[in-house]
């Protein structure tokens, strides 16, 4: 049991009990596979995506519960002991590894502990992004900003102090106390964001660290967990969310993820998902993101919206928002993938429509130029109006 730090006469307990907040994690077993059916993450696809070889691991993460759960799991891979998760010199950066990339992402786990437990404010898409449960990530999308931290050959590292983790959070939560006025990010529930820097979903392949996040969430009444993915995993089904966690698919034209998101559940997969989930008791939004300018871009976003338009069931529709998210890309990010998956540059480079920007630590990010941008937001707007008119969009930038 996790201490909280809001005492009596604060306020925040009036809003629902404390034993009501027993968000103890698991400590053991498999939480998928609940509904009866077998876990997937058990399934020869799931191996096929996380065919484990090789795990670094901090010796505290790896004497712990769950790093004790995750090394059970993959009995037969070799365990090299680290200092730091941040520190692998022969796995992080990116040179000597671009031939590599993509295998490191799948057949290397990294365990390690999050020293930094702190929630921070956001306003756009969640109003707080929680400290995460993981950083990086098994698959493999050219434009994606996660691996920047550690260099391009990132994969998942799954933070085993998963109790502080959801310690922090409910502190947290309990000091918000309720939410008085609506906003873009929810109308009543202070959202948090779970997985600023992986996908939930592939972690929910590795071990139970989103499933205590769900069912911790579901007994907080002032809070939703809220989580992008491009990966169906069918073991999130039987989590039980009861209308606390939001699921955020991200999609864009089938062309475009060809090309940029590799090894992630195919659109078509995310948008068929969407009814089953909701059935399941989540919430569930969608990510029109990244949105790639390229020639065609706007036929392309049409059709995708109006096959949204086909086959979402209203029970979906009713409930469904979306973010609408531009391109941002990174000029070392740029050079790395230009050694190993040339083509994605072909649309993601396009020096004519983006203008520099660098960021805190110095990295040169590249982005639409404001002219261009606010254009191409219009025009997405207009199609979601014409194409899409039932799915309100909560922001775009
Ligand atoms: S699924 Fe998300 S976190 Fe994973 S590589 Fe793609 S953009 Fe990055």
């Amino acid at each position: 049991m996790c201490p909280s730090s809001a005492g009596p006469g604060d306020g925040a307990d009036a809003l629902f009990g404390l034993d009501a907040l027993d968000a103890a994690p698991s400590t053991g077993g498999d939480a998928a596979g609940a509904g009866g059916r077998p876990a997937f993450r058990d399934s020869p696809a799931a191996r096929r995506l996380l065919p484990v070889r090789h795990i670094y691991a901090e010796p505290a993460a790896a004497a712990s519960p769950r790093g004790r759960q995750i090394l059970a799991r993959y009995p037969d891979a070799a365990v090299t002991e680290v200092h730091s998760h941040w520190r692998i010199p022969e796995l992080h950066g990116n040179e000597g590894n671009v031939e590599r990339w993509v295998r490191v992402k799948g057949e290397t786990l990294i365990l390690g502990e999050k020293k930094t437990l702190a929630t921070r404010p956001n306003g756009r898409s969640a109003d707080w992004i929680a400290p995460g449960p993981s950083n990086g990530c098994a698959m493999a999308c050219a434009y994606c900003y996660v691996p920047r931290r550690k260099g391009y050959a990132n994969p998942v590292t799954v933070f085993t102090n998963i109790e502080a983790i959801i310690a922090q959070l409910r502190r947290h939560v309990l000091r918000q106390g309720a939410k008085r006025e609506p906003n873009q990010c929810d109308d009543s529930a202070w959202v948090y964001d779970i997985g600023e820097n992986g996908d939930c979903s592939v972690d929910a392949l590795i071990c139970d660290n989103t499933a205590d996040l769900v069912r911790s969430f579901r007994q907080w009444p002032t809070a939703k967990a809220s989580f992008a993915t491009k990966f169906v995993n069918p073991d999130l089904l039987d989590l039980d969310p009861r209308g606390r966690t939001r699921v955020r698919f991200s999609l864009m034209p089938e062309a475009d993820s060809r090309l940029l998101d590799l090894r992630t559940s195919a659109v078509e997969e995310r948008i068929a998902a969407a009814a089953d989930f909701l059935d399941a008791g989540y919430e569930v939004h969608f990510n029109l993101s990244p949105v790639v300018l390229r020639p065609g871009w706007k036929e392309a976003w049409g059709e995708l919206l109006r096959h949204l338009d086909d086959v979402l069931p209203e029970r979906v529709r009713r409930q469904a928002a979306a973010e609408v998210i531009m391109l941002t890309h990174n000029q070392a990010l740029h050079e790395v993938n230009l050694g190993w998956h040339p083509r994605a540059e072909d649309v993601l480079w396009q020096p004519g429509l983006q203008e520099e920007k660098r960021s805190q630590n110095g990295a040169v990010n590249v982005r639409y130029g404001l002219g261009v941008k606010s254009a191409a937001v219009g025009s997405l707007r207009s199609l979601v109006a014409e194409h899409a008119p039932w799915l309100r969009v909560r922001y775009a930038f």
